[in-house]
């Protein structure tokens, strides 16, 4: 899957999306433990910026009927839109998304959708007051929303939707058993030492994951979640 952020702090994305796992998924490796070969994503990245036709570069200007604050253009980032997915061919799914505080939820039932249904996944960064209303209307795009909070811009929500869709696809993660759905089936992890010591108490691995039984051990984690997540 491609995925295409379109932002006016690329640097920014770009670090987190070159890292680790989705770093990986990108380049042309086989995960730990996955038969799956060759580059499982790309992510590239479209500054509304470099597409202004101005000589100032302008990507924002004042709301029409008044208000504080100012509004991101439309034209920059439909022009962005063209150069990442505008010449596809027409039997390609591409999915466009505008990160917004008031849209639709977004949930692991749509990471795992999108990451069946689409090629491509268009996400577009809102800063200021957010982005004029019609690039939702000229890309028949949707609004998502990743909680019932305010940012200040749509980075870090772009982001969480390219890790947790990415995570899906066949080969991004190493084996598919870390595949889980929204919770875990191990809730609780330890790694050695089996004994830490920490303000003068000490901590302990529970006895039962360090003896390799494991029939006893699933048994335990199924305790674990029915005593502390149900
Ligand atoms: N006054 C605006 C605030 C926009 S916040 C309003 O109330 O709608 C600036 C940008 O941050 C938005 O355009 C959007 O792209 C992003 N953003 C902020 N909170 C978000 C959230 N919870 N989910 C997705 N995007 C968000």
């Amino acid at each position: 899957m491609d995925f295409h952020v379109i932002t006016l702090f690329p640097q920014v994305c770009r670090l987190y999306t070159d890292s680790s796992i989705l770093g990986r998924a990108q380049k042309d490796k086989k995960g730990k433990g996955s038969k799956v070969r060759g580059k499982k994503i790309a992510v590239n990245y479209y500054n509304p910026r470099d597409f202004t036709e101005d000589p100032h570069c302008q990507v924002d200007d004042r709301p029409y009927g008044g208000g504080p604050g100012m509004v991101m253009k439309a034209l920059p980032i439909l022009r962005a839109w063209q150069k990442a997915v505008g010449r596809k061919r027409n039997k390609v799914k591409i999915k466009t998304l505008i990160m917004s505080p008031q849209g639709k939820q977004f949930t692991q039932e749509c990471a795992k959708r999108w990451a069946r249904k689409y090629d491509h996944l268009v996400l577009i960064c809102g800063r200021y007051e957010g982005v004029d209303h019609r690039v939702k209307v000229a890309l028949e795009a949707e609004e998502v929303s990743v909680g019932p909070y305010i940012l200040t811009g749509g980075e870090l929500p772009a982001m969480i939707i390219t890790d947790a869709t990415a995570r899906q696809l066949k080969g991004v993660l190493g084996s598919s058993s870390s595949l889980e759905d929204t919770r875990p089936a191990r809730p609780v992890v330890y790694t050695r030492p089996a004994k830490l010591k920490f303000k003068g108490v000490i901590h302990e691995v529970p006895q039962v994951l360090t003896e390799g039984n494991h029939l006893a051990i699933k048994e335990w984690n199924k305790t674990v979640v029915k005593n502390n997540f149900q």
